[in-house]
């Protein structure tokens, strides 16, 4: 076998193996998701927690602002059961009043840290459903993954195998030059030459469609030397139905 093919076989082991672990990472990132979704209702509930205590903390000064002042209320009516003078008992209505306006403003305020109180509970129950409901969705992802990962692991282990074995058969050189285009282009790292023409020699690459010279074409042919597009830098290849015919005495076709 010549450098091509050898690089071939190896590309044709990792576009397996690459395809099969797609699946897995399709998994993966859906898992990766639904635990981010989960990070993003505890952050919330966090946050609504911090101001629940707040409130509770504001609505029970309020309150208790509100007993001081009953107290203040009931104090002065005493006195003015006992009061010596129109005056002195008009005074007394007057700062009872005033105390009971305020009194009512802080009750008021009260309520309102209630209400906003209770509003914070009920989406605090929302969130509890919605997080229940997201880890039943991460327990499933969770065992999809896992169930893909197990499914493909002999398979993979095979491919790996595989893989080296074929790899053992390559320079360094060829190897790193290949992998390097693997990791930039993915599938396209390798290409097959289109034929075009014969008469006139006109071939080009299969993954841009620029033209291949002649002389490319007939070294493959002839030595399997690597051999890469001028333009995209892919690795080609002649599949082996076009060499053969191109092997063949031209009479014959
Ligand atoms: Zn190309």
């Amino acid at each position: 076998m010549n450098v091509t093919s050898k690089l071939l076989s190896v590309f044709k082991v990792d576009k397996q193996y690459r395809g099969l672990r797609s699946r897995l990472s399709a998994a993966e990132k859906y898992l990766a998701e639904q635990t981010r979704l989960i990070t993003d209702i505890d952050a919330k509930r966090a946050s609504i927690d911090a101001q629940l205590r707040q409130l509770t903390a504001t609505g029970s000064n309020f309150e208790g602002e509100v007993k001081r002042l009953d107290a203040r209320m009931a104090t002065i009516r005493d006195q003015m059961n006992s009061a010596q003078t129109n005056k002195e008992y008009k005074a007394f209505l007057t700062e009872v009043n005033t105390i009971k306006a305020d009194r009512d403003r802080q009750e008021t305020s009260a309520l309102e840290q209630m209400s906003k109180a209770e509003e914070l509970r009920r989406q605090v129950e929302e969130l509890q459903k919605n997080r229940a409901e997201r880890e039943r969705i991460q327990a499933k992802a969770i065992s999809d993954r896992d169930q893909r990962a197990a499914e493909i692991k002999d398979k993979l282990a095979d491919l790996q195998k595989e893989r080296d074995t074929l790899a053992k058969e390559l320079s360094k050189e060829t190897l790193t030059v290949f992998e390097r285009l693997v990791q930039t282009r993915g599938d396209e790292a390798m290409a097959h030459i289109e034929e075009a023409d014969r008469r006139r020699h006109e071939y080009h690459c299969g993954s841009c469609m620029m033209a291949i010279p002649v002389e490319a074409v007939n070294g493959l042919l002839v030595s399997g030397k690597l051999t890469r597009c001028a333009s995209c830098q892919c690795i080609l290849y002649i599949e082996e139905e076009l060499a053969k015919s191109m092997r063949e005495p031209a009479g014959k076709r």
